[in-house]
């Protein structure tokens, strides 16, 4: 069982499965809100214990389509956890525990300030990999 939290703890939530997978973005938007990590979670394997009616939800002006969550109380991130699709990212920070998952790609590293790190032997994307 894998625990996720806020800063403040009023949010908790629980994932019965590891994240399939570990992406960085380097886009702008992501380092302003804090979802710069993110693991790619299963819907069905998030079940919470505390706090949902204190998540809050930011949406976007058009073109921007990604709702960005974060706790009404401490301002953590904690990405599309309210998302309906059957999985969505969430901000690593949100985890307690390290689930042990390599990085697997970085994305709009030509939005990358110099100060952001990309890992060796993974794979970059320039812009967004779906595009
Ligand atoms: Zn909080
Ligand atoms: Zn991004």
């Amino acid at each position: 069982m894998i625990h996720g939290s806020c800063c403040c703890e009023a949010i908790k939530f629980t994932l019965s499965a590891k994240p399939k997978f570990l992406g960085i973005c380097h886009c702008s938007r992501c380092r302003k809100l804090g979802t710069s990590e993110f693991f790619m979670v299963e819907k069905s394997s998030l079940e919470w214990v505390s706090g949902k009616e204190r998540v809050m939800e930011y949406v976007p002006e058009e073109p921007y389509k990604y709702k960005r969550c974060f706790c009404g109380k401490c301002g953590s991130s904690l990405g599309e956890i309210l998302s309906k699709d059957d999985e969505f990212p969430i901000a690593a920070n949100t985890l307690d525990s390290d689930p042990g998952i390599d990085v697997w790609f970085h994305e709009h590293v030509a939005s990358k300030p110099s100060w952001q790190l990309t890992h060796e032997d993974v794979k970059l994307f320039e812009g967004d990999p779906h595009e």
